[in-house]
């Protein structure tokens, strides 16, 4: 398949697909222009562009850390001086700082989703736990979790209480006494 850029609006904004023959291409009439882009045949099976030559062919891409554009000529026009991007598959950083940064932001919240899971676990529900696609701050203190015919939620700011929605509550009393009487009691909030 060829590469092909793709102008999805008239200031230049744009991505890069491969198709065979983009004339036929089922989007073809929401794109503003096309014009073939060889440099990036080489990726098709992949489906993405290396940010670096991306940015090399003159495309341009925001630091997913702190928004700067990285643009081919490497420089930061606000501050007058250049840039030295660490290029992390298809992303752009402007700064080993800023990549450094979001390294470390990544690191914390791997480590508060273990910490908030064995917290959970430690209760002895008859439950099993999850983190949800709301996980996202390394502040998070919600867990969410199934039990057998139903499921809830549980915030480790608020430890004895787990929420079960009114439709689960048999369930979840049911779920208490056959799988694990010992557990905690814990007051239940609708
Ligand atoms: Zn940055």
């Amino acid at each position: 398949m060829k590469a092909y850029f793709v102008e999805t609006d008239d200031d230049g904004t744009g991505e890069i697909v491969w198709c065979d023959d983009i004339d036929q291409h089922a989007d073809r009439a929401e794109w503003y222009s096309t014009r073939r882009a060889p440099e990036f045949d080489q990726y098709c099976e992949q489906g993405w562009v290396p940010a670096e030559a991306w940015i090399k062919w003159g495309g341009w891409l925001s630091c997913p850390e702190c928004g700067q554009h990285v643009t081919p000529e490497l420089w930061n026009y606000d501050e007058d001086e250049p840039i030295d991007p660490v290029y992390i598959n298809s992303s752009a950083f402007c700064s080993l700082s800023c990549y450094e940064l979001t390294q470390s932001k990544a690191q914390a919240t791997r480590k508060r989703r273990a910490e908030l899971l064995d917290q959970f676990n430690s209760l002895g529900l008859p439950a099993t736990a999850f983190i949800g696609r709301h996980f996202y701050a390394t502040e998070a203190n919600r867990i969410d979790f199934t039990f057998e015919g139903g499921k809830g939620y549980w915030n480790a700011a608020q430890p004895n209480e787990v929420l079960i929605a009114p439709i689960y509550l048999d369930a979840w009393e049911k779920a208490k006494t056959a799988i694990n009487p010992t557990a905690k009691l814990l007051r239940i909030e609708r």
